[in-house]
Formats: structure tokens, sequence, C-alpha cells
């Protein structure tokens, strides 16, 4: 009968959340171990500048290599690690990682390190930033912090000042996935910045939807106005190339240019990004 019914689905119901917790438990636990297991490494993923058509850095990308799920993706593991505070120390090897291998590239081209809002809240962030640097030797001018917009909707002027204090060192930042989150054109009044990364979301809209189009274009020409270079992510296609080149945006990631890769280690394709690839 329904009541009986009824029942069945509440013990499913609560089956399923039994197992969605044991199994947030096991990721968790197996994250704790990841770091002193050696499961991490960076992928990193070129950037070309539209006017030289050149390869100018790199950003790092976490992954995780697990050896029952294979790679686990940062989706699904960086909002565990930031609720968990295991972020701190995950993310102070990715910057040390990120320098130290930057440091040994044959060229001058910079790095971009993702940096989480609860990095970005830690007062530890800017003492981290400088011992990464001093610990590889890189300049400080080739290292690059990507925030994205959630990490900065809190006190403004507090987190004006902490970008200040980056930017102080000689690192520069770049605000990431600009325009899903609380996208705010006070934002781009107050904060200094050195790149504004337009999310592949309106890139892959541009080509179909002339709204996203004209989105694109406005976003263009705002960080033109304001003295700040825009980047677009996620580039697939020569179409979308194009139109960005057209729309006079400054830089360019995506597949088409390059997929995340390692820069080292013992595949030989590892040391293919070092040269130019577009
Ligand atoms: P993100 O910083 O916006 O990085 C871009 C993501 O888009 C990367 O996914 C990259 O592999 C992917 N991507 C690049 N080009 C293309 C393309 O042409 N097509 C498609 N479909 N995807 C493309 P990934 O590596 O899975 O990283 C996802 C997100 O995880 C990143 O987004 C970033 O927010 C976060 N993340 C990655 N590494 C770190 C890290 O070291 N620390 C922190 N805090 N977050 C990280
Ligand atoms: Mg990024
Ligand atoms: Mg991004
Ligand atoms: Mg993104």
């Amino acid at each position: 009968d329904a009541k009986h019914q009824g029942k069945g689905r509440v013990a499913a119901y609560r089956n399923g959340m039994l197992e969605a917790a044991t199994e947030r438990h096991k990721l968790e636990a197996d994250l704790r171990q990841a770091m002193s297991l050696n499961q991490f490494h960076l992928a990193y993923q070129p950037v070309m500048e539209l006017d030289k058509d050149e390869i100018v850095g790199y950003e790092a990308l976490l992954r995780w290599e697990h050896p029952e799920r294979g790679m686990v993706p940062p989706a699904s593991f960086i909002p565990l690690a930031e609720e968990t505070g295991l972020i701190g120390e995950i993310g102070r090897w990715v910057l040390e990682e990120a320098c130290g291998e930057a440091a040994s590239w044959p060229n001058e081209r910079h790095v971009a390190v993702n940096v989480s809002a609860v990095q970005f809240r830690s007062p530890l962030l800017l003492s981290h930033l400088t011992a990464s640097l001093a610990k590889s030797g890189l300049p400080a001018r080739r290292l690059e912090v990507e925030l994205t917009e959630t990490a900065l909707v809190e006190d403004g002027p507090k987190i004006a000042s902490v970008l200040a204090d980056i930017r102080r060192l000689g690192v520069k930042v770049a605000m990431d996935d600009f325009g899903t989150g609380y996208s705010s054109l006070a934002h781009l009044c107050e904060f200094p910045l050195d790149r504004i990364k337009i999310d592949r979301s309106f890139v892959v809209a541009a080509e179909e939807n002339s709204r996203a189009h004209g989105v694109v274009m406005a976003v263009v020409a705002l960080g033109r106005h304001i003295g700040v270079p825009t980047l677009a992510e996620g580039v697939e296609t020569k179409e979308q190339l194009e139109l960005l080149r057209n729309l006079g945006c400054e830089a360019v990631q995506g597949y088409l240019i390059g997929k995340p890769a390692r820069l080292r280690g013992d595949d030989p394709r590892s040391r293919e990004p070092l040269r130019a690839t577009a």
C-alpha cells in the first residue's frame, strides 16, 4: 500500500544519505593521506598571447592520482579540502611545487596558481608566497595568483589591501572565472588586478548567442578601458579563437592551444609544451 511504499522510499533515501556520507568520509580519509603518499602532481596548461601568437605562460592545475579511483578531478575534492581545512597544506604544496617547477623552465614564462578563497583569507598567504619565491628562486614577476570572485566578496577595503600586498611583492593577480560569481563592477573599481579571465561558459555561448557575444565584447572593452588585459578560457575551436582575436581579447587558454600536461617526468610528451605549440 501507499503507506508502505512511502516508508520504503524514506528508507531508500536514508540509505542514499548514509552512502553519500560514508563515501565522503572515505574520500576525506584518502585526501588526508594523499600528500604524504605523493599522489598529487601539477598539470600545466599554456596561455597564449594573441598579438604575438606566443606561449607566455602556464596555469598550474592540481591533479590527484588515486590508486583505486584513478584521476580525481579538482572539482570533486577542492571543495572537500576547503571544508576540512586540508586546503591550507595542499595549497601551500601547490604554490611551492609550481614555483619550483617554473624556476627550472628554460624560458621566462609565467606560472599561474589557483588560490582558493580559504587560502586568500588566511594571514599566512603572504608569507607562503614570499617563502615559495625565496625557496625556488623564481622571480616574483613570473608568478601570478588566480582568485575567483567568491574570494573577493567580503570586506572590500580589506581585500583591496591584501591584493595590494600581493602585488607589492611583484606577484600578479588575476580574477578567475569572471562573470560567473558575485560579479560586481565595484570590484573592478576597487581591486588592483593584472588580468581578467573570462569564463569558458561565455566563450562557448558567444558563438551561437548574440547576447553572450555582446557580453564578451563588452568585458574585453571594459578591461581595455580600465587597463586590465583579458584572457578567454576554454577556447576549443578556431572559430572561437578568431572571434576573440577580432574582439581584441589579449590572451587565450584552451584545448585548441594546449591541454593541461605535465612538463617534467618520464612521459616524452612532457617537455612538448615548453616549446611554442601554436
Ligand atoms: P579554473 O581555474 O577555471 O581552470 C580551468 C579549468 O578548465 C581546468 O579544469 C582546465 O583543465 C579546464 N579547461 C581548460 N581548457 C579547456 C577547454 O578548452 N575545454 C574544457 N572543457 N575545459 C578546459 P580542471 O583542471 O578540472 O580544474 C577545475 C577547477 O579546479 C579550476 O578551474 C580551479 O578552480 C580548480 N583548481 C584546479 N587546480 C587548483 C589548485 O591547485 N588550487 C585550487 N584552489 N583550485 C584549483
Ligand atoms: Mg584558474
Ligand atoms: Mg578559470
Ligand atoms: Mg573555471
